[in-house]
């Protein structure tokens, strides 16, 4: 590996990535590598402390008791809060926003403090959010509708500091009855897109990838991949 490849960190593969979202990962490195940027995806494991010295990070979803595994292990390494502090572009795929959170209620009931990168809670609602998920986007820079698949009892409740990534228009979102859906704060983004969410939303994929070289998405050359836009139009059909 060279100064210059780009480091993509998969944080905690071995206890949070349901649904593939380890994707997210190939995703960015591909888009990278297609645009003439070296980079490598590392994997950040139990087993390991949490670098803050890489250029992204994504973190997947989970069930309630590997989710709290990972809450312990990112509290006692602080490396990922260290570097969203630094302005590192940081992607949470659905436990991972509970997580990230300030507190998260298992489905147990049992209350668990989060590593507050979002100001967010989140309790078990009553019914299960299961399906497919649409949503008009609510950041800068976002244009085409968000789409991914949702499985998760939590619902998370948004506090001053966090914003919505959107607004939904077809599934639950963040399902605590304001139509929200994901987090923003500084560099952080969350979402309860599975997907793999960079898989079928492109834009955001790069919208990451820019943050992590420090320059305007629009700076990013065009790829031209037919097969992703036909994913992305089959999804909003479906
Ligand atoms: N365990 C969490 C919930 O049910 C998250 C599930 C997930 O990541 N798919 O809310």
């Amino acid at each position: 590996m060279s100064e210059s490849t780009l480091r993509i960190g998969l944080v905690l593969p071995d206890v949070m990535g349901t649904y593939g979202d380890g994707g997210n990962a190939l995703v960015l490195r591909q888009r990278l590598r297609m645009r003439g940027y070296d980079a490598e995806i590392i994997d950040i494991t139990l087993a390991d402390p949490v670098p803050d010295s890489f250029d992204i990070y994504t973190l997947g979803g989970a069930e309630d008791s590997a989710q709290r595994l990972a809450t312990r292990h990112l509290q006692k390494y602080p490396g990922l809060q260290q570097a969203a502090a630094k302005g590192a572009p940081v992607l949470a795929i659905c436990a991972a926003i509970q997580v990230l959170g300030n507190w998260y209620e298992t489905s147990a009931g049992e209350k668990v403090d989060g590593v507050s990168l979002f100001d967010v809670t989140t309790s078990p609602q009553k019914v299960r959010a299961i399906g497919e998920v649409t949503t008009t986007p609510l950041v800068p820079g976002l244009k085409a509708p968000l789409t991914g698949f949702e499985n998760h009892r939590g619902g998370t409740t948004l506090g001053a500091d966090a914003a919505p990534l959107a607004r939904v228009t077809r599934g639950v979102g963040n399902g605590v009855g304001d139509s929200t859906e994901g987090v923003v704060q500084g560099s952080v983004f969350g979402t309860y897109l599975h997907g793999p969410a960079l898989a079928r939303n492109p834009e955001l994929a790069d919208l990451l990838i820019a943050k992590a070289l420090g320059i305007p998405a629009t700076d990013l050359s065009p790829l031209d991949l037919p097969e992703v836009d036909r994913l992305r139009k089959e999804r909003l059909r479906a």
